[in-house]
């Protein structure tokens, strides 16, 4: 049987939540389709902007922790950079409960949801995207359809995107992404305030893995700790940069030391600049399917919440039109540019004027020699931003970066 919507929205992360959020109160019959049963698990150090925090006054229950300061470790002695973010703070959350949250706001606006749903291919009439179809054999009908389905987004890989944005320029979609491998410790509320108060933490360097990073973000009771590296420059399994991470380094060990690991997981997460186009005729990409992630720090949730609900407007204004074609959704495009494609885009051109260099040598051995280097530049200029930003914030106390034995 198919069934027919105006906008069906296809994963329920962030951006999938908020487009199907703006798309039901812009008036459009909206339906997600998500493939897990929710609230679902999802791998994140969960260091949530305050933006999406206070615009979306998420509850006091789904805040595990509230960060002040950065600090950041580099190599050779890892030395500790803090900085304080003031009243620009960054929250730690599980995602599971956030991103439950989130879909329930959109739900209250009157989109349904299917869960257990796995969308694997797409219905095309006359060159418009015209719904999904699902492996259980289900057809969904819909005017615009919102690829919201994460980094390897099976609907833009179906509708030919993947084509456009990698393969038409001699690329994969490995070159594009990082690979992280991350896991739950069990420390207990008393040792996580002790050792971290409320600062989340960032170490770089190439001993930590090639081309990589990793965090330590402190929750209530346990703490996430992440590790991501350029997929194709992983030389041994991730899991043991892990162990070498979390038991030779001389900051992380001490940190870990005693925690009980109660869940080791991996995934992807685009770190080169937002894909375009971002849409084609009945169709629109936000999130992570369409790389919308920092390339420095990783972050995506912000961006995907902010994409998302520029293309539940579209999408809205698309149905109330009658007027699906390309043309009318690059309105899209040109909302999500504007609301957070230029700071991507400002990020992106640090990120190709230190580490892309160093990518792009052909020397294997000064490419390596080399890479450390660029990483903790490129973080040094971008947290010099955020020092600025924090200073301009009048609400905030001083902006500042202190060094720590
Ligand atoms: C290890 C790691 C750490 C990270 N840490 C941070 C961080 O600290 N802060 C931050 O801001 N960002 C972080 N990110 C990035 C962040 O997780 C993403 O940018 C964000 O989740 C993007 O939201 P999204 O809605 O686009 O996609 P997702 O959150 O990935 O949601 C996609 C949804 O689509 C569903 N889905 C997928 N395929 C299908 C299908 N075929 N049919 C139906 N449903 C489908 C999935 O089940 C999922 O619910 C991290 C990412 C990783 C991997």
């Amino acid at each position: 049987m198919t069934r027919k919507y105006d906008v069906i929205v296809v994963g329920a992360g962030p951006a999938g939540s908020m487009a199907a959020m703006k798309a039901a109160e812009g008036g459009a019959k909206t339906l997600i389709l998500e493939k897990h049963r929710l609230p679902r698990f999802k791998l994140c150090g969960g260091g949530i902007a305050n933006w999406v925090v206070r615009h979306l006054k998420v509850p006091e229950d789904v805040l595990e922790r509230q960060y002040r300061v950065l600090s950041f470790f580099t190599p050779p002695s890892y030395e500790r950079h803090d900085i304080n973010l003031g009243g620009l703070g960054y929250f730690g959350v599980y995602r599971d409960a956030l991103d439950y949250y989130l879909t329930k706001l959109a739900l209250e606006k009157g989109a349904e949801l299917k869960e257990n749903t796995c969308v694997d291919g797409v219905i095309r009439k006359e060159g418009y995207v015209k719904g999904v179809t699902t492996k259980t054999g289900e057809k969904f009908e819909g005017d615009v359809v919102v690829a919201c389905d994460g980094a390897l987004s099976t609907v833009a890989r179906k509708c030919g995107m993947w084509d456009v944005w990698f393969k038409e320029k001699g690329e994969t979609w490995k070159d594009q992404m990082v690979f992280c491998l991350g896991m739950e410790v069990r420390l207990g509320e008393k040792v996580v305030s002790e050792r971290f108060g409320d600062s989340y933490m960032i170490f770089t360097g190439r001993d930590i893995a090639p081309m990589g990073y990793a965090w330590i973000f402190p929750k209530r009771e346990n703490v996430s700790v992440g590790l991501g590296s350029m997929a194709k420059t992983l030389e041994k399994k991730p899991t043991e940069y892990m162990n070498h991470f979390i038991k030779n380094n001389p900051i992380a060990s001490k940190l870990l030391e005693g925690g009980e690991v109660i869940l080791q997981k991996g995934a992807w997460i685009p770190i080169r600049n937002a894909y375009k186009p971002s849409y084609t005729s009945g169709l629109l990409i936000a999130g992570d399917a369409a790389g919308m992630v920092s390339p420095i720090t990783g972050e995506g949730v912000y961006y995907a919440v902010r994409a998302g609900m520029d293309a539940g407007v579209t999408a809205a204004e698309a149905v109330n039109s009658g007027d699906f074609s390309a043309e009318f959704l690059s309105l899209y495009q040109e909302r999500w540019v504007k609301s957070v494609g230029n700071i991507l885009d400002f990020q992106d051109q640090i990120f190709k004027n230190t580490v892309g260099k160093i990518l792009a040598l052909e020397d294997e051995k000064e490419k390596d020699e080399q890479y450390e280097k660029g990483f903790v530049e490129a973080f040094n200029i971008f947290v010099s931003v955020i020092e600025k930003y924090a200073q301009q914030k009048k609400e905030t106390p001083q902006a500042t970066t202190q060094k720590k034995p």
